[in-house]
């Protein structure tokens, strides 16, 4: 057994420390989006495939037995690929993939489809606005040029950022509640801009949004295609060995 991890999230980093402990043959995919990734236990590649034909040729040339697609739910160029390489190399795929977060009691949500219609519902009146949304997908937001905006990146932006008014946050979650509520108290922020990744990293300024009774525009998950799914680096696991004990 040979196991391709693609990742970049919190849980294709909790699936690798098992997968290094169970001592499985295995990499770790990265992208390569930021300059410092995060250690891991597992041999590591960085960079592109060339879309799901050069990820075929990559299954192929490396022997993967098997792929855990452990992208971020918004990252669907490359779990697309990971479908169409997997069923053209016949190579067994499954999807860890956390749950959305569920609206609660209190909450304020204005769910939106897409970064366009997050920008669309924004009020006409200047506001005071936190995108927590990462730094591809700030540049819509030029359109409303008349709100105060304060970002946050994992690395120190390159350039001059695409907004007239905006204060940048670098830091790397996970994040707490205290500090979310202390970022949003600071910085009087008014509307959140969020999407709905789910987990727990990421959740600290959902629910310090409840808390300050603070409006969110919540972008919903994009539709991906069918695929085994599975929600924890234990069921991931759970699959592999599955799939180990009938010799795969
Ligand atoms: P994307 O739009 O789905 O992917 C764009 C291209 O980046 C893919 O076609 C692929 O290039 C390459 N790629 C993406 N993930 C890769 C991986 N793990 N290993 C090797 N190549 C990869 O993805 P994205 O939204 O830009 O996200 C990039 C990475 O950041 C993902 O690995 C994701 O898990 C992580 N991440 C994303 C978000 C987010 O908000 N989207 C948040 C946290 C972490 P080729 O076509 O050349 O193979």
């Amino acid at each position: 057994m040979r196991v391709l991890i693609l990742g970049g999230t919190s849980e294709a980093n909790r699936l690798a420390a098992e997968v290094a402990s169970a001592g499985f043959d295995a990499i770790y995919s990265y992208a390569g989006r930021t300059q410092v990734p995060a250690n891991q236990p597992l041999p590591v590649r960085i960079g592109g495939f060339g879309g799901a034909d050069g990820l075929a040729d990559v299954i192929r040339q490396e022997q993967f037995t098997h792929v855990v697609d452990a992208t971020h739910p918004f990252a669907t160029e490359i779990s697309r690929n990971a479908l169409a390489a997997c069923a053209k190399m016949n190579t067994p795929l499954v999807a860890l993939e956390r749950r959305p977060w569920e609206k609660t009691s209190g909450d304020h949500w204005i769910e939106v489809a897409d970064i366009a219609a997050a920008v669309a519902v924004l009020p006409i009146e200047a506001a005071r606005v936190f995108l927590g949304i990462g730094r591809q997908h700030i540049a819509p937001f030029a359109a409303r040029p008349q709100h105060a905006y304060t970002l946050r990146f994992i690395d120190a932006a390159e350039g001059l950022l695409p907004l007239p008014d905006a204060d940048l946050i670098v830091s790397r979650g996970p994040f707490t509640l205290a500090g979310e509520l202390e970022m949003m108290r600071l910085r009087r922020i008014e509307w959140i801009v969020a999407r709905n990744s789910g987990g727990e990293g990421a959740r600290a300024k959902i629910d310090a949004a409840r808390e300050l009774r603070l409006p969110v525009v919540m972008i919903r998950r994009p539709q991906l295609p069918e695929r085994l799914r599975v929600e924890s680096a234990a069921e991931a696991m759970q699959w592999l060995g599955h799939r180990a004990d009938l010799g795969a």
